[in-house]
């Protein structure tokens, strides 16, 4: 049996295809979800990775819910925090409640999620820590304080994990994604969208299997050297 890997958010959109992708790289993947049963039925029908259902915003339930894998699967060994949600609004509309959510599953799943499994990694001496981050956390977002703060959040939480783990195997790094062609971004308005893609160099939408290819080198032992750092994935729009 291979390493273990745990996506989170691991059953649809783009966390799916990091599964898929870790899974042909020879890992052992256990994909968690947060409430969709039906998707994650299916993904596990359709492929064999076991899915776990639990909160990520929820501190306990990671702690409870990883000590389940280990004892099921085996000790973690690769961690990617792809898990999130969106809960848009101006500022003056948005509510505490979802400011609150996407802290606390965006940013806050991060923490819960490394809390649970990198002592492991660290004891064991080898470890793969990835964050999905954003391009909207690099370069902010109209009606996205909540998600903006929580994706900058990630990559600052990224290299200050990278300066723990570094001595030890573990490396921790994030992936910004630009816009992918995923059930999140089918939530934004057309009109919007339309002017989102006229700004990316490349003239389309990613697909999730392009984020997911970063993933799995980032997880290789060919990317040992690589810690703390942050690949852009967005058809260039970071330039802009
Ligand atoms: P989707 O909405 O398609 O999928 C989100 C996944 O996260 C689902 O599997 C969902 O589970 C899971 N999830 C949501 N909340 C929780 C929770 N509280 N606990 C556990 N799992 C949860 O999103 P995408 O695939 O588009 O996005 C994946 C990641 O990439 C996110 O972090 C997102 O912010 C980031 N990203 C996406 C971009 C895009 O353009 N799509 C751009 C930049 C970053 P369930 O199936 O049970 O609902």
């Amino acid at each position: 049996m291979g390493k273990v890997a745990i996506v989170t958010g691991g059953t649809r959109g783009i966390g799916q295809a990091i599964s898929l992708a870790l899974k042909e790289m020879g890992f052992t993947v256990v994909a968690n979800y947060g409430g969709n049963d039906a998707a994650a039925a299916q993904f596990t029908a359709d492929t064999g990775i076991v899915s776990y259902k639990w909160d990520v915003g929820d501190h306990q339930a990671c702690i409870d819910g990883c000590a389940k894998v280990a004892a099921e699967v085996g000790p973690i060994d690769v961690v990617v925090n792809n898990a999130g949600v969106t809960r848009d609004g101006v500022l003056h509309k948005m509510s505490f409640e979802d400011w609150n959510d996407v802290m606390r599953i965006n940013l806050g799943g991060c923490f819960n999620m490394a809390k649970a499994t990198f002592p492991g990694m660290r004891e064991r001496g080898w470890g793969r820590i990835v964050n999905i981050g954003s391009i909207n956390g690099q370069a902010g977002q109209y009606g996205q304080v909540n998600y903006a703060a929580a994706k900058s959040g990630i990559h600052g939480f990224t290299k200050a994990l990278a300066q723990e783990g570094a001595k030890f195997g573990v490396t921790v790094n994030a992936i910004a994604p630009g816009y992918i062609d995923t059930d999140m971004v089918a939530a934004v308005p057309a009109p919007v969208l339309e002017k989102i893609v006229a700004k990316i160099p490349v003239g389309r939408l990613g697909q999730a299997s392009e984020i997911a290819r970063g993933v799995a080198f980032l997880c290789s032992d060919n990317a040992g050297f690589v810690t703390g750092s942050t690949m852009s994935i967005n058809g260039g729009q970071h330039m802009y």
